[in-house]
């Protein structure tokens, strides 16, 4: 963007302009891609965040010497459309990479690198993957690729109710097979265990993740901290296009007329006139804002536990970027690239963790036993600090039946709309999810006030053999 248009933006925000005014409560992934949807649009656009930092649960912490390393690592897929997308159109795209191998660590620590083909069709291109998975028989590994067809070939609509765990147990997966690949997988992915996710979530994740397309399963993973990418510099590119973004700002109240609609954001002593509101909290917070609008969501909406075990260790321990270890307590560890002149500095991932959270020094006993079992180099070397970080409601838990209590962005008010990761937005709870809803809202506020806001871009195409196979509905 250039300066010219910078400025103009700037005018064009002037206090008491005749543009309509979008006031964004919640600064994570959602409310920025709500804003940053809504720039250019002629909408003055007003984002608060009650916390200090923009990015929500996308947030680093400061270690000691004054670095920023990522709560939790986070990483896209390939098939997150519009995370990438957003982040390309933020000039945000130097801030990951890709990876198109994924390392599994087996049971007794043989490694198996992953790589989808880039010259098979989809979803053939998932083949090398298959076959690279030495801790699987040959008969385990057909009724894998068996069991990935049917339950991609899964109707939703003609499924009853059901986790995923007692679906795959009724397929007939053998147990190695569910222990080793689909709950690693699965619970990775959607942030909960196996036993508890919707079989149509798990679909899912494994049609749009894997088979759809053969970048689906591209691993995007940030170079530099969450806190940098989202906190400073997507808050600083909005920023420039004339977002007013107000951190440390508690919204406490949002004042509506008699219809219900909105008419002011109040907070932090202040009082913000607005034509439209997005609500883009987490869904307790959106019932205490809006309650009539979100009724019993706190009830019916839960949250899973992720926790990530951050090591510092007096050298590098891991010689991988990162790696799946399938049959562990650990079940992802990523070295630190992003974290400057932390070489030593690694996290271990561990998704639905909630049988885990009462015994912190149990827990590192065996995370580090587990690095020392399968990386060598942490053998000799010494820990030097440790921190365990978990977020008790990290992820919307995708339990059979939450679809029907997610929300629509559009609500009963008609200048009041929804975003967050936990709204309807087909999605599980993830980053893309967030951005999609962001972006669902801004179109939503944005056709009410007479203009157009940036809207979704389209999935992954799929190829006309995985058409065939999965049908054409969309997962
Ligand atoms: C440990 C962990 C690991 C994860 N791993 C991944 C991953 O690998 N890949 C992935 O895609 N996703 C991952 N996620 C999920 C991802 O972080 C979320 O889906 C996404 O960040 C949600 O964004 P959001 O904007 O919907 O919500 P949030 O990030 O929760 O943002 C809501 C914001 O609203 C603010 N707020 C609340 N109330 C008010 C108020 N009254 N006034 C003003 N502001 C308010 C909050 O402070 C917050 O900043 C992970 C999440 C966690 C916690």
């Amino acid at each position: 963007m250039t300066g010219a248009r910078v400025d103009e933006r700037s005018r064009s925000v002037a206090p008491g302009g005749e543009e309509p005014h979008v006031v964004i409560v919640g600064g994570g992934i959602a409310g920025l891609a709500a804003a940053e949807a809504l720039v250019g649009t002629g909408c003055r656009i007003t984002l608060v965040e009650s916390r200090r930092r923009v990015g929500g649960r996308a947030a680093s912490f400061e270690d000691g010497a004054g670095g920023l390393v990522d709560a939790c690592q986070h990483v896209a897929m390939g098939c997150c459309t519009n995370l990438l997308d957003l982040m390309r159109r933020t000039g945000l795209d130097d801030a990951v990479r890709c990876d198109r191998t994924m390392w599994f660590i087996g049971p007794s620590g043989d490694r198996a690198a992953c790589t989808p083909a880039r010259w098979l069709p989809a979803p053939l291109h998932l083949a090398p993957l298959l076959v690279s998975m030495r801790h699987f028989t040959w008969r385990e590994k057909l009724a894998l690729a068996g069991g990935m067809l049917r339950l991609a070939r899964l109707h939703p609509r003609d499924s009853p109710p059901t986790t995923a765990l007692d679906w795959l147990r009724t397929s007939g997966q053998p147990d190695t097979v569910i222990r080793l690949f689909w709950q690693p997988v699965l619970e990775s992915a959607l942030g909960e265990s196996i036993d508890l996710v919707d079989v149509v979530a798990a679909r899912k994740v494994l049609v749009d993740g894997f088979l759809a397309h053969r970048h689906a399963a591209d691993l995007w993973v940030p170079t530099v901290p969450l806190g940098e990418v989202f906190g400073a510099r997507l808050a600083a590119w909005l920023a420039s296009q004339g977002v007013v973004v107000r951190t440390g700002w508690k919204a406490s109240a949002i004042e509506r007329d008699a219809a219900g609609d909105a008419r002011a954001v109040v907070g932090e002593g202040a009082h913000l006139p607005c034509d439209a509101v997005i609500v883009s909290v987490p869904w307790r917070a959106a019932a205490r804002l809006v309650s009539d609008l979100v009724p019993e969501v706190d009830e019916r909406l839960g949250g899973s536990p992720i926790t990530a075990v951050h090591l510092w260790f007096d050298r590098p321990v891991v010689d991988l970027p990162h790696a799946v270890l399938v049959g562990r307590t650990s079940q992802w560890v990523f070295r630190s690239d992003s974290v400057a002149g932390a070489s030593g500095h690694c996290q271990v991932v561990i998704s639905a963790s909630r049988g885990l959270l009462g015994d912190r020094a149990g827990l590192l006993d065996t995370v580090v036993a587990e690095l020392r079992d399968v990386f060598p180099a942490a053998r000799e070397a010494i820990l030097r600090d440790a921190k365990v970080v978990t977020d008790p409601t990290a992820v919307l838990s995708v339990r059979p039946g939450v679809e029907a209590a997610r929300p629509q962005s559009v609500t009963a008010a008609s200048n009041i709309l929804l975003a967050g990761d936990w709204t309807a937005t087909g999605w599980p709870s993830t980053m893309e999810g967030a951005v999609r809803s962001g972006r669902i809202a801004a179109a939503g506020a944005a056709t009410r006030l007479g203009k157009q806001a940036a809207r979704l871009v389209p999935d992954l195409p799929r190829s006309a053999l995985v058409r065939l196979l999965v049908g054409t509905g969309r997962s």
